[in-house]
């Protein structure tokens, strides 16, 4: 975990250099949103995230992303994976719906940050509660189950919790799933997570209540 910080001071130190100077910058280390992505992502969080400051960035973070195969989206940039990077030059036009709604997730994080979440402080207390290492289930989760930080259980206990009260990760699949049910339709509709968005459809609209009426609003942020 101590390695996600260092991480992070080295990127931004890299971007503090790239400025002055910007013969250091690699033009192909970074991009930023497509037209497509922008409108995707309107659909959810209308004009709460400021997309011009986005960029998705390929590797980095002393190459954890390499070493986990994750994407990690701390300070409002996502993260990928060098191959990842390379062959999704534009989510809105991806082939698999997964990394459609997967983008969503990630932009979740963007936006909890654009609004002021500190997702690193977050993602350290995840790892130290083991929610990145221990598997649990529950309704809403696959069969062989989910990462603890995670998992949610919107037609059982967690039916009348307010958006606020899940978790920085749980936020991001929430609006996952509201996603795949209300824009994903028509691209493979038998996949699970489709099937599983639209059975857990009626709860996560009660859950984005507010979310969905007003995306800027700072006290949906996930406190934990
Ligand atoms: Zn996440």
């Amino acid at each position: 975990m101590g390695s996600v910080v260092i991480g992070v001071a080295k990127m931004r130190k890299m971007r503090a250099d790239a400025a002055n100077n910007p013969t250091l910058l690699q033009v192909d280390v970074e991009r930023l949103l497509t037209s497509g992505e922008i409108a995707m992502c309107q659909q959810v969080f209308k004009n709460a995230i400021d997309y011009s400051k986005v960029r998705i960035v390929r590797g980095g973070l002393l190459g954890l992303t390499a070493l986990t195969g994750n994407a990690m989206t701390p300070e409002g940039f996502i993260h990928l994976p060098s191959n990842e990077y390379m062959n999704t030059p534009d989510f809105s036009i991806a082939l698999d719906a997964i990394d459609k709604h997967w983008f969503i997730h990630e932009m979740t994080h963007v936006w909890q940050y654009q609004l002021g979440t500190n997702a690193v402080w977050h993602g350290i207390n995840q790892l130290c509660k083991g929610g990145y290492t221990s598997t649990v289930r529950t309704a809403d989760t696959p069969k062989n189950g989910d990462l603890k930080a995670y998992a949610t259980d919107l037609s059982g206990a967690d039916a009348k919790k307010k958006f606020s009260e899940f978790n920085f990760e749980q936020q991001g699949r929430i609006i996952e799933f509201w996603y795949d049910a209300c824009y994903l339709q028509k691209e493979n509709p038998q996949r699970p997570h489709h099937q599983r968005s639209l059975q857990l459809l009626i709860y996560v609209k009660q859950i984005l209540v507010d979310f969905l009426q007003n995306p800027s609003d700072k006290n949906l942020l996930p406190k934990s």
